[in-house]
């Protein structure tokens, strides 16, 4: 199989069962260390529910992106600008960082908009920064996403979690999410410089979960130090930056409808 990243060869490493049902082959690509699954033939039945009915960390998770979010953009972004969620689903982080203050917009290809109705992406609209958590494991072309999302900003702050140097077992890394079968891309932090270099960008990561692709250079220390203080509350102390949409957007949609 070629690589979905760099197109060089990669080698079946192993396989295991998803879904309960379909035993699937994995391969990994030792020039930028990509692992992928076979053509995901399976990909329609695991997305009946379009979040996966096991997910029961999506509000605390939500909640949690949207302290850390809030102080990235606080401290390295034009906050006064627009913002897009990319596949952002039901719109919970939408919603929470319009309640925070931040002029943010929804994007979803395969999920219906709950809670961020009336803040849809529209088209022709440029981004400060682009966000999209829990969502690249996710695709199928991560290099047409890609190219997709930044036609629309010059950066991307995302999650996925960070394929681990010494590949897991099947069986010893929750990641693969066998149950579900909708995680068939992951990424290892050689992946993610690997694509950076590819749109001439600067890669932030913590190595862990939380990644910023930017044009912007940005110092490391200052990133990760931020990212963690994000986690302990510093929202607490900035809040007063931000004028929350809470009340605005009631009277805007009041308008509208
Ligand atoms: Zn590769």
């Amino acid at each position: 199989m070629k690589c979905k990243i760099c197109n060089k060869n990669n080698t079946r490493i192993f396989t295991s069962k998803i879904l309960n049902k379909y035993e699937i082959d994995y391969f990994y690509c030792e020039n930028c260390s990509f692992l992928q699954t076979e053509n995901p033939y399976w990909i329609k039945e695991s997305y009946r529910e379009c979040i996966n009915n096991t997910d029961t960390g999506i509000l605390v998770r939500n909640i949690i992106l949207s302290n850390i979010v809030s102080v990235l953009i606080y401290f390295f972004f034009n906050k006064n600008k627009k913002f897009l969620d990319y596949g952002g689903g039901y719109g919970i982080f939408t919603r929470l960082m319009r309640d925070i203050g931040i002029n943010y917009y929804w994007q979803d290809k395969y999920s219906e908009n709950l809670l961020a109705k009336g803040f849809e992406h529209n088209e022709n609209e440029r981004y400060e920064l682009i966000t999209s958590f829990e969502v690249f494991e996710h695709f199928v072309n991560p290099i047409e996403d890609i190219k997709c999302i930044l036609q629309y900003s010059d950066s991307i702050l995302f999650t996925t979690n960070i394929l681990p140097l010494s590949i897991p077992k099947p069986s010893d890394w929750w990641y693969y999410g066998l149950d579900h079968g909708q995680h068939i891309s992951f990424f290892s932090v050689k992946t993610l410089q690997f694509i950076a270099d590819k749109y001439h960008l600067n890669l932030y990561t913590d190595k862990v979960s939380v990644h910023l692709l930017t044009k912007k250079k940005i110092d490391i220390n200052v990133f990760n130090i931020l990212v963690k203080l994000s986690k302990k509350g510093l929202l607490n102390f900035l809040k007063k930056a931000y004028k929350s949409k809470t009340w605005d957007d009631n009277e805007l949609l009041k308008k509208v409808n």
